[in-house]
This record gives C-alpha cells, sequence and structure tokens, in this order.
C-alpha cells in the first residue's frame, strides 16, 4: 500500500518527546508557517534535499520494537499537511501504540478526523500568541478561525493534551501571557518553551535574539498557573 506521506526524519528512541514515555519520533516535512524562530528549518524550506524514508520500513521497524517502546510522536514541520496520516496513524494504532501529535492547530478538519477515529492519544498544539499578534510571530496571514476550532476541538477532546509556545521577548510579555491564559484557560497543560538561539532557524536574524532568564520564565509561569492544570517552564 502506498500512503500519501513524507517521512524525513526517524528518532529511534526518545524519553523527552512523549511525557512519561519512550516513544519513537518521526518528523514530517513542510509547514504553512514561517515562524522566524523555527528550530527545523530544513524540514521546512528545502525538504526535497532530505532523504525519505520509507513509511513501510518505519511500520517494519515499530513491529521489532514493540517490546521497548510505548508510543510514537508524529511531529514536523505540520504533520496534517500529509494526506495519509489518518492511514499512517491507523497502521501504528493496529500495532498497539501510543500516538502523540504535534501541530500548528491550522487544520481543524484533519483534527477532528483523528479525534472522531480515536487515534490519537495526546495532542499538543504549537500555540503562537494572542490572536491579534498570530499573522506576526508566524510571518503569514493565518486563518484565526481553524485556529479557534481546533483549541475548542482540544479542549474537549477528553484527551491527554498540551498547549506551548516558544517564548522570547519580540512576541511574548506580561500582557501576552495574560490574554493567552485567558483564551486558554480549563486547558490541561500549557508550556512555556525557552527561545534558544542557535545557529539553526528559519529567519538568520533571530540567531542573534535575546532570550528570557529562567526567572522571567518562572515570573510568566507564575501569571499563567490558576487558569491552567499545569504550566511547565522547557529548556532552561
Ligand atoms: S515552528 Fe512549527 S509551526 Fe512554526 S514554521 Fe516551524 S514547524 Fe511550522
Amino acid at each position: 500500500m502506498i500512503m500519501q506521506v513524507s517521512i524525513k526524519g526517524v528518532l529511534k528512541t526518545s524519553m523527552l518527546d512523549y511525557p512519561g514515555r519512550i516513544s519513537a519520533v518521526m518528523f514530517l516535512p513542510f509547514c504553512n508557517l514561517r515562524c522566524p524562530f523555527c528550530h527545523n528549518p530544513e524540514l521546512i524550506t528545502n525538504p526535497d534535499e532530505l532523504d525519505d524514508i520509507d513509511p513501510e520500513d518505519f511500520i517494519d521497524f515499530l513491529k521489532r520494537r514493540k517490546n521497548w517502546l510505548d508510543g510514537v510522536v508524529i511531529t514536523g514541520g505540520e504533520p496534517t499537511m500529509h494526506k495519509g496520516l489518518p492511514e499512517l496513524i491507523s497502521r501504528i494504532k493496529k500495532l498497539g501504540y501510543l500516538v502523540k501529535l504535534d501541530s500548528n492547530g491550522t487544520n481543524p478538519e484533519m483534527l477532528k478526523e483523528l479525534l472522531d477515529r480515536k487515534l490519537l492519544d495526546y495532542i499538543a498544539m504549537d500555540f503562537k500568541s494572542s490572536l491579534e499578534r498570530y499573522d506576526e510571530v508566524t510571518a503569514v496571514k493565518v486563518d484565526k478561525e481553524k485556529i479557534k476550532k481546533s483549541v475548542e476541538l482540544i479542549k474537549q477532546s477528553g484527551i491527554d493534551h498540551e498547549f506551548r509556545a516558544t517564548v522570547l521577548p519580540d512576541f511574548f510579555d506580561t500582557e501576552e501571557a495574560k490574554k493567552i491564559s485567558e483564551w486558554l484557560k480549563g486547558a490541561k497543560r500549557f508550556a512555556l518553551q525557552q527561545f534558544k538561539n542557535v545557529d539553526k532557524v528559519l529567519d538568520p536574524s533571530f540567531q542573534d535574539k535575546e532570550s528570557y532568564t529562567p526567572d522571567e520564565l518562572t515570573a510568566f509561569k507564575r501569571i499563567m498557573e490558576p487558569y491552567f492544570d499545569e504550566v511547565e517552564v522547557r529548556g532552561i
């Protein structure tokens, strides 16, 4: 069977990408957003230069690893850009794995299909900003109605979930922390991810951007804690 999905990278074992689980991670190319701080630019701008991994080879790998892994994390890029994603996840679920999907929330139609078919065990939505700043942070014009739909689908999904944002002074401050919390309140988990000004970011001018200090991130966490079951700071 030929699946309409492209895989450009696999991490065979991870203790970090699926909370509390040992997982394999697969990286799917392409994204419809252009966040300047994106740490996977090769998946976004030049995916054709990366080798393809045959989805059937990945399924065979999962069959062999069944006793060693709990779950599979599907990340990108933006995985929902691949029409064959539901088929791929269905194959993985039939092997008995838990599945976590990372998504930017721009494709609520596919999220709904995946949730209706009970193909997901965990969903992590990369969340960008308050509604007013979404286009600025993602560097494209985003259909905010789709973002709002995805937020509601995830909050009401009944499955384990988190919203998470990469946090840096250009785009995030106390006011943003409050506006985002008001919007997402009632969600299970919010993660504040430290921005790392490394060589490999989508917009080279962001290589030298300042990050917040751990104390500043902790102060944002305190502002947001009343709105969620759990707020985490990651990457410090
Ligand atoms: S950070 Fe995520 S949503 Fe933004 S461009 Fe990169 S893969 Fe796409």
